[in-house]
């Protein structure tokens, strides 16, 4: 490890060239740490886990060595170094040898040879849209990438939409050429595929196998989007069958069309504006909030020039997702009170510093528990009381002079109990410190 530091360091000193400015160089890192898992496609970090490995990769001893020991500070060095709101704080390059080095990068690497992992590689990227003059010609050029979700958990998500109105997700990476027409499912279809489906549903010379084939879905597919787009039933033809009551229901409730959604929640946000017309962005938003998320993914252009300009002295903080920390982290705080219980060697009181010490996330224990309600609740459940403390060092306490064999005075017991203490007078204390004593000397005189 320090000869592969060496020789980075020695490259560095040589090297003229210019290095990346900070924001290029967090890109960079945040490229290398996607590829090693540890971020997100959206371009956060995963801090925690990032630490953690960084802790399991380099030997304390190393670190200490190097000045560079990752204590148990709310942001250490190597969270400092990647922080968007940081980036001008210098840092010593060790530490980004460091963390180049954790990243499998050499410096060299880092700052001359970067090639950025793209798991769509590089547009424009083929429309998908079988309906439209333009298939499989690339002709959309932005690609949003997401994190996937459940079974795709760590895959990217792209997102591709094109000009006429059809959108697609496809999980990545693309591994083979091919993998550029393929689509996981579409999210809309868009104004051209829907007028060319109508015009070819009302055509009686097309078949619906014709048609399925044309549009790369199967027969029934094709009824549901007719029942979707209410089209006549049954369709003109003689091959035409009827279709079932219920199944035009079922399929009657489904999604509008694209452009019925955008005129729907376009004239909402509107009505909402004049409704409130003193309103500020946020208070809009808490108005109309699916709306406005809503349209802030399909439509982002028109919702910003049809809303309030934002208060800039007054940044949105980031959001936090309570309630989904909430079960995550009660469910940790019942794990770590039984885990500092069973703990060995000399107890440990399971109190609220000891938990955050373990938990981390001191700031939201300590100043946002009211949005954590099923957190808060964990910890006061778990919390031990000095006194119950107290009489779980008692029980360690004879356990320990049952191993050593020897039967202590009181003096000696109350040392190692650590009951010397205003508390450990307390009646019911001294009690089972006597009952142990008594235990103990039965025990071991015999
Ligand atoms: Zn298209």
């Amino acid at each position: 490890m320090l000869l592969k530091m060496a020789q980075d360091a020695k490259w560095l000193l040589n090297w003229r060239g210019l290095p990346p400015a900070g924001a290029e160089r967090r890109h960079r890192y945040h490229n290398l740490l996607l590829t090693s898992g540890l971020a997100y496609y959206n371009g956060r970090i995963r801090h925690e886990e990032l630490i953690k490995q960084l802790r399991d990769f380099y030997s304390g001893d190393l670190l200490k060595s190097l000045q560079s020991e990752i204590g148990n500070q709310s942001q250490p060095w190597p969270s400092r170094m990647l922080r968007q709101d940081r980036l001008s704080e210098i840092q010593p390059p060790l530490r980004h040898l460091l963390l180049m080095t954790f990243l499998e990068s050499t410096a060299e690497q880092f700052f001359t040879t970067f090639e950025e992992y793209k798991p769509f590689a590089d547009g424009p990227w083929p429309c998908l849209n079988p309906a439209a003059k333009h298939f499989q010609e690339n002709i959309i050029n932005t690609c949003r990438i997401t994190n996937g979700h459940k079974r795709n958990k760590g895959r990217p998500v792209g997102l591709f939409g094109c000009d006429c109105g059809f959108r697609y997700l496809r999980v990545g990476p693309d591994r083979y050429e091919r993998d550029r027409l393929r689509f996981e499912k579409v999210i809309s279809y868009g104004a051209v595929w829907e007028r060319f489906f109508t015009s070819a549903w009302s055509d009686p010379s097309i078949t619906l196998t014709d048609l399925g084939q044309r549009l790369n879905v199967i027969p029934f597919t094709l009824r549901r989007h007719a029942i979707r787009l209410r089209l006549p039933f049954p369709r003109p033809g003689r091959w035409s069958r009827p279709t079932s009551e219920e199944v035009i229901k079922a399929y009657s409730n489904t999604l509008q069309t694209f452009q019925g959604s955008f005129e729907d929640r376009r004239a909402h946000w509107l009505t909402v504006r004049r409704q409130n017309p003193k309103a500020s962005r946020k208070q809009l938003i808490s108005l109309a909030p699916y709306t406005y998320y809503w349209l802030s993914r399909h439509d982002v252009e028109w919702l910003r020039q049809n809303s309030p300009s934002a208060l800039m002295s007054n940044p949105e903080p980031p959001r936090v997702d309570w309630k989904n920390w909430d079960l995550l982290l009660s469910k940790e705080v019942r794990l770590l009170s039984s885990e500092i219980r069973k703990s060995p060697g000399k107890p440990i009181r399971v109190s609220k510093e000891e938990i955050i010490r373990r938990l981390g996330h001191r700031s939201w224990i300590e100043l946002s528990l009211d949005k954590l309600p099923e957190t808060a609740c964990a910890l006061s459940n778990c919390f031990e009381s000095r006194e119950n403390f107290l009489f779980r060092r008692v029980c360690w306490t004879e356990e320990y002079f049952i191993g050593k064999q020897h039967c202590p005075t009181l003096h000696q017991f109350d040392v190692r109990a650590g009951t010397r203490t205003k508390l450990g007078d307390a009646r019911q204390v001294r009690k089972a410190i006597e009952a142990a004593l008594t235990r103990l000397e039965n025990r071991l005189s015999t």
